[in-house]
């Protein structure tokens, strides 16, 4: 007999996750997986930090009891996270106008945001960079919004197509939820110059658009600070403005699920009101947050010894990106000098689009075990002082 279930489809295969699957089902010893988005060190492993074990440590040693902690998390997070984002001697924090509330991921900051603003926004609609973080479209439709996409990557450049980016702004209509990623742009590593972002503040000020800046990979493109710098250009030019941003890569703490979502408003008592409502979102969805996540990076950015070490060991991540980039582009205008491959230098974060079209990523994965994204995303942060030949040898043989 028919039941509930019987009618219901299989749905579609997470692609990236799929990746994997294929991957870790492949027997040849010398695979390589380009296509998650984790970082790895130099032996193809996920670091635990340092910080984060000692943090961890002195956690074990309060052995405290695990009471609830409060909706919006804990308030020792909060505020790190504040004067992370905007800026210790942001006038923002001082005047209280922005509220933060520790959040599941990255991705459960963004989920409350967007349902945040469908319950105050409802005929908002959201548009989000082409392409984008292959979860923003299906994040903000199951919220109930309408979701386009305003023009990003320039495949003939390998940077933004800044031009159709700022006409597609300024096409918005008033109240249009801009999403915007404030650093390291996945899936391309293209991210807008100062002058660039500066046209964007303009544009989405005049315009009256809800800039929603995702910040999922704070530290890896300049430096902690040099990358919270768009952020702070958005919160002085007033609000509302939404601000997701994740630890999951920054502290290499992927399955504690750690985020938070801030909201910088006009006055303290529009972000009192505003708190008091994403609490409502919050308490209907989990009720409140788990503790372990937060309490690791609220120790670390609190105590000034685990801070330094976190700044190095977050400092040292980019910098090997960065390596990894500088050599796959000696190497490869080494091995394929027909085609330029300088422009990895100048995308940013873990992912490049490198530029491979699908064919050539299929050739990779069957003729080679080398695994990327079909769009051609390859993480850079997975390339290692062992792979990084092979990966140039079999692109070289590909293109
Ligand atoms: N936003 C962007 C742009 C991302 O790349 C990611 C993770 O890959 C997230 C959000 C989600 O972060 P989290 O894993 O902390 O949920």
């Amino acid at each position: 007999p028919a039941s509930l279930f019987t009618a219901i489809e299989m749905a579609p295969r997470d692609p990236i996750l799929g990746i994997t699957d294929a991957f870790n089902a492949d027997q040849n010893p010398n695979k390589i997986n380009l296509g998650v988005g984790v970082y790895y060190d130099d032996n193809g492993k996920v670091p635990l930090l340092e910080c984060v074990r000692k943090a961890e440590a002195q956690l074990m040693e309060k052995a405290a009891p695990r009471t609830y902690l409060p909706i919006d998390g804990l308030a020792a997070y909060d505020k790190a996270v504040q004067a992370l984002v905007f800026g210790a001697d942001s006038a923002i924090v001082q005047e209280k106008r922005a509220v933060t509330a520790q959040a599941i991921g990255g991705t459960g900051a963004l989920k409350l945001g967007a349902d945040f603003l469908k319950r105050f926004s409802p005929d908002s609609q959201i548009w989000i960079s082409d392409p984008s973080w292959e979860n923003h479209r299906a994040l903000f439709e199951s919220a109930g919004f309408v979701v386009n996409s305003y023009p990003y990557f320039d495949a003939a450049t390998h940077g933004v197509n800044f031009a159709g980016m700022l006409q597609a702004l300024n096409a918005m209509p008033t109240g249009a939820i801009v999403v915007l990623h404030a650093c390291c742009h996945n899936p391309t590593g293209a991210d807008l110059n100062d002058a660039q972002w500066k046209q964007v503040i303009e544009v989405v000020t005049q315009r009256g658009l809800i800039p929603f800046l995702d910040m999922a990979y704070q530290g890896f493109a300049d430096g902690i600070e040099e990358d919270g710098r768009v952020v702070r250009h958005f919160a002085d030019a007033g609000g509302p403005l939404f601000v997701s941003n994740s630890f999951s890569k920054s502290f290499s703490l992927y399955g504690e699920r750690v985020g938070a979502l801030s909201i910088v408003a006009a006055s303290t008592e529009e972000a009192a009101r505003v708190l008091s409502q994403l609490k409502r979102v919050i308490r209907t969805n989990y009720s409140n947050p788990p503790d372990h996540g937060g309490q690791i990076v609220a120790t670390v950015l609190a105590t000034p010894e685990l801070r330094k070490l976190w700044e190095d060991e977050l400092a040292a991540m980019r910098v090997r990106i960065r390596e990894m980039r500088q050599l796959m582009v000696e190497k490869l205008k080494a091995n394929a000098p027909a085609q330029d491959f300088s422009f990895v230098k100048q995308q940013v974060g873990m992912f490049s689009y490198s530029g491979l079209t699908k064919a050539q990523v299929e050739r990779l994965r069957d003729e080679f075990s080398i695994y990327a994204v079909d769009t051609g995303r390859i993480c850079v942060a997975a390339l290692n002082s062992r792979n990084i030949d092979k990966v140039v040898a079999a692109v070289a043989q590909v293109i």
